[in-house]
């Protein structure tokens, strides 16, 4: 029979995004498990960005905004990300960070269910999120309720007619795992609720499909399995149906029907250009763009086939290695509910992650006892996996 090492080789010799590695900047002795934080560099980037500096702000200077189409980059980058969450064009904009778009999306969520009570989230959602949702519910005057995801369906039963919004991440940070998103979407709806999703750790990683789900409002960062760059800009999509009665808090002069008017008083522009907010990041934009080529390579199905099988590579090996040893498997290891990370927990969690990246293997711990092991399609091998997994084990021994 096989060792696991042999079989590790045999997968990524058989593995159809293989090719796809070869475009991203990794260190070679480095094994980078920590994508869903940071994702890796794509080789595109470097030279895109050092010619945005030279050519473009460098000699088009102020020209830019209508030479270089930096002004439409908001929207044509946003259309971009649209195409990998199924969302039509004319529905998602690019800009500022996850935080501010989470302000912007939740309020303008509850102000559609005006005459509702409640704003639900996640009691496990980052924290950004909650703090928001804590403090979007005291400006508007509405009760917040914190309850797991996985008891939203029966909230929605017995409080069907005060939910203004149900505001719900993708897949959970800590855990990795994958909520049903059209399942929650369709009972959110049946209780007449508006639906907020967070796709930070989804966006990139897996197909998902606003528009076939109806989904109402979505945000994400750029950063993570998008591969943006740090503090890539993040993104907001409203379905189409709501933009005309959509009342965005930041009300900045570039989401203003006529920008360059400077009128005196505000008048959202028609459609999604009305959740721009001020001046687009140029730089970090033009960046986000030249990462995004790697998706043109790529099926999303493809890659969500194989971080499901990494996935289940590293559950294998960690029951067999790693379990023994005192640790135990967070994440589902029914791939249906997993995202793209796989979560361990262990007592010393924070110093193991420390000494594994003394080995050149990357991952990230989160309190107080969580090891996090972001497995990205596009640059993670089975022998990344299973070397992370051997280390650890050395480690914990
Ligand atoms: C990564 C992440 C964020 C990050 O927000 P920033 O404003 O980019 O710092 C927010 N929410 C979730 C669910 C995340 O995973």
């Amino acid at each position: 029979m096989a060792t696991r090492w042999e079989r590790a080789q045999r997968l990524d010799e058989e593995d159809p995004l293989a090719h796809v590695r070869k475009h991203f900047a990794l260190p070679d002795d480095v094994c980078y498990l920590d994508g869903n934080s940071l994702g890796a560099l794509p080789r595109g980037v470097g030279d895109r960005v050092r010619e945005v500096v030279d050519e473009g702000w460098g000699k088009q200077l102020i020209r830019g905004w209508d030479g270089a189409g930096w002004w439409e980059a908001p929207e044509r980058i946003g259309d971009r990300i649209g195409g990998l969450l199924g969302a039509a064009a004319g529905q998602t904009v690019v800009g500022e960070t996850t935080t501010v778009q989470i302000f912007n999306a939740l309020v303008a969520a509850a102000r559609l269910r005006p005459d509702r009570e409640l704003i639900v989230t996640d009691s496990d959602h980052f924290p950004t999120d909650r703090y928001l949702a804590a403090s979007v519910a005291r400006m508007l005057g509405k009760r917040l309720l914190l309850v797991p995801v996985a008891e939203a369906p029966a909230l929605l039963r017995e409080r069907a007619a005060e939910i203004a919004v149900l505001a719900l991440p993708a897949v959970d940070f800590r855990t990795g795992e994958l909520w049903p998103l059209r399942e929650l979407t369709a009972e959110a709806h049946g209780a007449g609720a508006v639906v907020m999703w967070d796709l930070c750790h989804a966006v990139g990683a897996m197909p998902v499909d606003l528009d076939a789900a109806e989904v109402d409002v979505a945000v994400g960062c750029s950063y993570k399995f998008l591969s943006g760059g740090p503090g890539a800009p993040a993104f907001i999509y409203v379905a189409e149906r709501h933009h005309s009665r959509l009342d965005l808090p930041l009300t900045g002069w570039t989401g203003h029907a006529e920008p360059f008017a400077m009128a005196a008083e505000y008048q959202p522009a028609p459609g999604i250009a009305r959740a721009r907010v001020g001046t687009p990041h140029v730089l970090s934009l033009l960046a986000l763009e030249a990462a995004l080529a790697v998706f043109d390579l790529v099926e999303l199905a493809a890659v969500r086939a194989k971080s499901v099988a990494l996935g289940n590579f590293l559950i294998e090996c960690a029951e067999s290695e790693l379990v023994p040893l005192g640790f135990e498997v967070v994440t589902p290891c029914d791939e249906s509910r997993r995202g793209s990370q796989v979560t361990l927990r262990h007592p010393q969690a924070y110093e193991l992650v420390r000494l594994l990246a003394g080995r050149g293997v990357i991952g990230d711990s989160r309190p107080p006892n969580l090891l996090r092991f972001g497995l990205n399609a596009l640059y993670v091998s089975y022998q990344d996996v299973h070397r992370a997994v051997q280390e650890l084990a050395a480690l914990a021994r």
